[in-house]
């Protein structure tokens, strides 16, 4: 009885601190940190222009000016970053955090990395790649699916909570494919271990479709992905819109994995928001997308010493190029997901996930594509198809959340140079100075941006 009466003050006590933090969950708004950059430049990578010697206060989280006049307010933490251009934070539109498939053991079969590696252990491998990530500049990250059960929502819930600094993730939960995903088990793995599942969720039918968005909603998903045509019995036109008329009642955009000519077509037709990798894309395909606005995340593979081969990376090059010729929306796009131990640099550090994503770029180069549209595809277009901007994320313009980036040289002419990246600041925090990660103030033992964020 005793214990039951100190319950209930303990629930009672709870429901006036829950009152007190408002619907969020969030603490009480304290005084707000100011803090002013003096940018030697900024690029605006919409139009591929750069401003000379401005100045950015940030209050809070947000950018509240911008411009080459603008005062510092009394009492704001000033950055120089005068020797430095400023650009907007990077996106990368189709990763997997929590996916890290090897050489030793699995062969690069990501099937036995599923078997291998438990889900608690590939969300401490997403926590750590989306730190590798951030220091190299990347703010936005979308985490398309394999993360085991549900990896990639949790890591999202631990930064938007504040227990630990990264991009904004935009999760899509467990990718929803008709039966079998992209595996092709035994029927004794299939039927009694119903071993594809949590790397996919069936859905077959239209009650099934309905049912399995709204799962992965409920579980944290901002963005519904699907396998489209990973088996021949794939989804029809109708299928999918089915699965974007659903996504769109919890908010979220739909991107689907596209591996054929046919099944590109049929994601054109239903006017899907991102197509993924389309590497069998026409450039009549290409046209279509652009006039419909569709996204194009290519995961264009380079070919490096521990990645990819010369003719594989001839193609993605082909098909990006295509895809730019004719105006599609394309994002710098990756795939990054594995690991081996040629991956190091001239010096013999070991590449990060960062390094690694980035690296990329080798690909857009070879399709000869100018560095300021390789710019706008790696943030602007990126913000747009993970669909941030409605959430004032992205752009360098006041109001937007402060997510910047400083490095040394000219990204409009020299691509390269966003591999050098000094200053990463993410929701207003500084995350890299001088080229080092500080995180100091950045680590919490609970969530300090409200438990209910999510
Ligand atoms: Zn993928």
């Amino acid at each position: 009885m005793r214990r039951l009466f100190a319950w209930w003050v303990l629930v009672a006590a709870a429901g006036s601190v829950l009152a007190a933090q408002g619907r969020g969950g969030q603490p009480a708004a304290g005084p707000q940190k100011v803090t002013a950059i003096r940018a030697g430049r900024i690029i605006d990578p919409a139009t591929g222009t750069a401003a000379a010697n401005q100045v950015i206060v940030v209050a809070g989280d947000r950018i509240r000016e911008v411009g080459p006049n603008v005062a510092i307010p009394q009492g704001a933490e000033v950055i120089d970053l005068s020797r430095l251009t400023v650009v907007p934070g990077f996106v990368d539109a189709h990763t997997h955090t929590a996916m890290t498939y090897k050489e030793v053991p699995e062969n690069n079969i990501y099937y036995y990395t599923y078997v291998a590696d438990s889900t608690p252990l590939r969300a401490i491998q997403a926590a750590s790649n989306a730190l590798q990530m951030l220091s190299s500049g990347f703010t936005v990250v979308c985490d398309v699916g394999n993360n085991g059960m549900y990896a990639d929502t949790a890591l999202r819930q631990a930064i938007e909570q504040g227990v630990m600094p990264g991009p904004t993730i935009i999760p899509s939960g467990i990718i929803i494919s008709t039966t079998g995903g992209q595996f092709t088990p035994t029927p004794e793995m299939y039927k009694y271990h119903n071993i594809v599942w949590p790397e996919y969720l069936e859905a077959n039918s239209r009650d099934e479709i309905v049912k399995a968005v709204r799962e992965n909603l409920l579980f944290g998903a901002k963005v519904i992905k699907i396998c489209l045509d990973c088996k021949p019995w794939g989804y029809s036109v109708d299928d999918i819109k089915l699965f974007i008329a659903e996504a769109a009642k919890g908010g979220a955009k739909v991107n689907a994995h596209v591996q054929t000519r046919d099944g590109g077509q049929r994601a054109i037709d239903a006017g899907l928001h991102v197509i993924s990798h389309g590497q069998q894309l026409t450039p009549e395909q290409h046209a279509q997308m652009a006039q419909k606005r569709i996204y194009l995340a290519s995961t264009d593979t380079p070919f490096t010493d521990y990645r990819g081969s010369a003719q594989g990376q001839q193609h993605a090059a082909e098909q990006l190029k295509s895809a730019y010729d004719k105006g599609v929306p394309i994002t710098f796009s990756t795939d990054m997901d594995y690991w081996n131990e040629k991956m190091k640099k001239p010096d013999g550090e070991w590449m990060d996930r960062g390094d690694l994503t980035i690296n990329f770029l080798l690909t857009w180069k070879a399709a000869g594509i100018p560095a300021k549209d390789i710019l706008k595809a790696l943030t602007i277009t990126g913000y747009e198809a993970a669909d941030v901007v409605k959430d004032q994320r992205g752009p360098i313009k006041p109001g937007f959340f402060a997510d910047l980036v400083g490095l040394n040289g000219d990204p409009l002419t020299n691509i390269d140079a966003v591999r050098d990246v000094q200053f990463v600041m993410k929701n207003g925090a500084v995350y890299k100075r001088n080229g080092v990660i500080t995180l100091d103030k950045l680590l919490h033992p609970g969530p300090v941006s409200g438990f209910r964020r999510r």
